[in-house]
């Protein structure tokens, strides 16, 4: 069914998708960059992960590595566009075609298997022989900003940018739960590298933050590197025991531990 993609038509589509990506990234990144790091610290009702600004430079750096991601992520997602249409993927359109309770569904098997992907693919990186080849750039930011959502390597960019695509070959889940998951992944990209802690204490505490990532877990392991592996859930980083947060941070003590409020 590849073959039967006019080349013209996909070369428009990788093009108009590259431009999506990289308009979103801006705009998104470029909002939380600015009410985070651009306004005055006492204006951010958010919480300071590690301490220090970016060095000289880093931004336009992660900028400049998002932008070739843009072209990467367009590449498999347009042949998958295309594929669609040609009814060559595993994305229905007919909200009837499967029953409602599916939807839910498919969208909790895609994020645990895209977490569980992600976990696998991040530790393997962190070989000493594929690091300094793969995922360095990545860990170039320290602090991470907004900006750093996309700031990665292209052969890393290649391994993230495959899987979606793949998996939409295989596994049937509705157009809106496609776009949902891909809208859930860039926000999850801009939010876990804002340097900031955006969702309120007793989300961190409670429920949510012990089971989801956020930025606070994630800003962890661009400080320490050997921690704190996945994307979505903590449950693959507590199941090989590679996850931290409570001890790291004064607003997950508990209460009578606590030196703030
Ligand atoms: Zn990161
Ligand atoms: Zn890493």
């Amino acid at each position: 069914m590849l073959t039967e993609i006019p080349p013209g038509k996909l070369l428009i589509t990788f093009l108009a998708l590259t431009a999506i990506i990289a308009v979103r990234y801006f705009l998104i990144s470029g909002l939380f960059y600015w009410l985070l790091w651009g306004r005055k610290p006492e204006k951010v009702h958010a919480i300071k992960l590690m301490e220090g600004t970016p060095r000289p430079g880093a931004v336009a750096k992660e900028i400049r590595w998002s932008l070739i991601s843009s072209f990467i992520y367009a590449a498999p997602a347009a042949v998958v566009l295309e594929l669609w249409q040609l009814g060559g993927t595993a994305i229905y359109n007919d909200v009837n075609a499967y029953p409602l309770w599916y939807i839910p569904v498919s969208i909790g098997i895609y994020l645990f298997a895209h977490d569980t992907y992600f976990y696998w693919t991040h530790r393997l990186m962190h070989l000493k022989t594929l690091f300094p080849v793969m995922h360095r750039v990545h860990h170039e930011s320290r602090p991470p900003t907004p900006w750093a959502a996309f700031s990665f390597h292209p052969y890393e960019s290649i391994l993230g940018a495959i899987f979606i695509p793949l998996i939409a070959l295989l596994v049937p889940i509705h157009v809106g739960g496609i776009l949902f998951i891909l809208t859930l992944m860039t926000l999850a990209a801009v939010f876990n590298h804002s340097g900031y802690e955006i969702f309120p204490k007793w989300w961190l505490r409670g429920p949510p933050g012990r089971h989801l990532i956020t930025a606070a877990h994630h800003d962890l392991h661009h400080k320490y590197f050997s921690c704190n592996y996945a994307l979505y859930f903590r449950f693959w980083d507590k199941l090989m025991g590679t996850d931290i947060m409570e001890t790291e941070y004064d607003f997950l003590q508990p209460a009578a531990a606590r030196k703030t409020a």
